[in-house]
């Protein structure tokens, strides 16, 4: 990252960016666009300048977003927009230089609804910041991931973003109702049931909503939204498991998940890799037995007569299904750390136990309950190989968590977690963790699964089998993508979506 890194935009164009967003909302300062350039994602630090943004944008109203990208239609500028950038897959991340357009200036609440229980924002909202709003309500928005601080409305939107409380509120395609969307040709459209309006179920023409959902800022720019509310929960039920061995929790999981109570929130499995992490050095699992192999973690939350007996029964089922419940203390104090146990990146290992810096990667395939075991076996074989191989990576463990929407009954979202030492990445490295990455997807594929349950799959290892996945259904978006955007400006390299411009139509 040394040299200058020029501004590739016209002058004129410049001009233009600043009549349009104010002297205040144009940046072509290095580190205004520098910060800008990756995402937490494991990154190639030594080719860092190939994703610089030439500008930074921060549009304050729809008006300024729909200019933006007119202007950048007309003159063949990639546009990619970016919310609070903590996706894992690239997806803000400039991959052809360009504009970016930055959303966190569009924060604003426009409208809290209580009677029919909506609220109007900007994209550039927080889940903890408008949730600190509707406090005082008595409601909340609850799109909940371990990003929950930090990540914002338009990222949620732009990767069908996954939450730790859906199976008993929904995830972010769930609980966003309707969007303001500016297209790549700068024309503005709403979308959502009745044409975007305040509802949750109507069915006239096609339920284009869900096209704008994890999209990864390739179909335009979300400039506002409105979501859902549901009561603050009275109460929230935590419960923590401890067994001998990974089987009979993941036995246990399956009893607890398919239990049918409406206030179950969440069940998460940890396997034993994942424990053997944490033990390491987070002083948030409080120390247990090594005997300990497993753990699931369960979640109730809801009203007090709803909740108190589901978790009576709850605590039952854990216990009769092999657990044994690790106390108050690491229930409750775990549960509430959900939201910053992975903002740890220190904590990686080299192979001989040495302390260092590691930046987090991850995959978060969504895979039936029936294959959890084969693929956890798998999947850590292949990241002992390149460990072994390469030295840089460290196995962080797994985790497998329902993501069933009002369903406990639902598939699930497996992680792995990886850690990887970026300052040893060069070339070589980089594609031996692209390889790994590559195997772990093509076991996900072979179980029946997805790719990914939230994150998207728009980075190289996971990207080149989206038309596997999909089938069809890709030349579909291909299809999609060059009607919505003639000229390829709306975060173009992503998602092999370039294809859709090589092919006559
Ligand atoms: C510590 C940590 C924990 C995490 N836990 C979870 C989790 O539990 N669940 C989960 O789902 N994810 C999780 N993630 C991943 C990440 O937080 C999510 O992908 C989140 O949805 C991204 O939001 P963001 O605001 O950071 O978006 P960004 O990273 O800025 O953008 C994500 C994508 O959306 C596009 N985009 C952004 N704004 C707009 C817009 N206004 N219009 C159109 N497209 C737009 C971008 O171009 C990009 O492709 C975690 C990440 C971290 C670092």
């Amino acid at each position: 990252m040394t040299g200058v890194l020029p501004v590739g935009i016209a002058d004129h164009v410049i001009d233009e960016l600043l009549a349009i967003c104010g002297d205040d909302g144009v940046r072509v300062d290095r580190p205004a666009r520098v910060n800008r350039t990756r995402v937490p994602a494991p990154f190639r630090v030594h080719r860092w300048a190939e994703h610089v943004p030439d500008v930074v944008v921060l549009p304050r109203s729809t008006e300024q977003t729909a200019e933006v990208v007119r202007l950048a239609n007309r003159e063949r500028i990639p546009v990619v927009p970016r919310a609070a950038g903590t996706g894992l897959t690239d997806g803000a991340t400039p991959l052809r230089h360009g504009i970016l357009l930055d959303v966190k200036r569009m924060n604003q609440i426009r409208d809290i609804d209580l009677v029919d229980r909506t609220v109007t924002v900007g994209p550039g909202i927080s889940m903890l910041k408008l949730n600190e709003v509707l406090r005082p309500h008595g409601v909340i928005y609850p799109d909940d991931p371990a990003s929950y601080p930090c990540s914002m409305v338009g990222g949620r939107i732009g990767t069908g973003g996954w939450s730790l409380i859906g199976a008993r509120y929904g995830h972010t395609r769930d609980l966003v109702m309707s969007m303001t969307v500016v297209l790549p040709t700068g024309d503005v459209v709403q979308v959502g049931e009745g044409g975007g309006r305040k509802l949750r179920k109507a069915s006239t023409g096609f339920s284009l909503k869900q096209l704008f959902m994890g999209h990864e800022g390739t179909l335009g720019v979300v400039t506002e939204a409105t979501l859902e509310l549901v009561p603050r929960p009275e109460v929230e039920f935590a419960a923590f498991f401890g067994y001998p061995d990974y089987r009979t929790a993941y036995a246990s999981t399956g009893a607890l998940a398919k239990s049918g109570f409406a206030t179950l929130a969440g069940v998460v499995l940890f396997d034993e890799w994942k424990l053997a992490y944490l033990r390491r050095d987070d002083e948030a699992y409080i120390e247990q037995p090594e005997s300990l192999r497993a753990v699931v973690a369960l979640a109730a939350y809801g009203n007090r007569d709803e909740v108190t007996p589901a978790a009576r029964a709850l605590m039952r089922i854990g216990r009769e299904t092999g657990g044994d419940y690790l106390g108050d203390e690491v229930s409750q104090g775990d549960w509430a750390a959900r939201h910053d146990r992975y903002a740890i990146p220190l904590h990686g290992r080299a192979p001989d136990g040495q302390v260092v810096p590691m930046s987090w990667h991850c995959e978060d395939a969504a895979l039936n309950y029936s294959v959890l075991p084969q693929v956890r076996e798998e999947w850590h074989a292949i990241v002992a190989r390149h460990r072994e191989r390469y030295g840089i990576f460290d196995d962080w463990g797994m985790f497998a968590y329902t993501n069933g929407a009002y369903k406990p009954w639902g598939d699930y979202l497996v992680e792995i977690d990886v850690g990887i030492w970026e300052q040893r990445l060069d070339d070589e490295a980089w594609e031996g963790w692209v390889n790994c990455k590559r195997e772990i997807t093509e076991v996900t594929l072979k179980y029946g699964g997805s790719i990914s349950a939230c994150h998207g799959a728009s980075r190289e290892g996971d990207v080149e089998y989206v038309p596997t996945e999909l089938g069809g259904a890709f030349d579909v978006m291909k299809q999609i993508k060059r009607t919505l955007d003639p000229n390829n400006v709306m975060n173009p390299g992503k998602y092999l979506l370039d294809q859709a411009y090589e092919e006559t139509p």
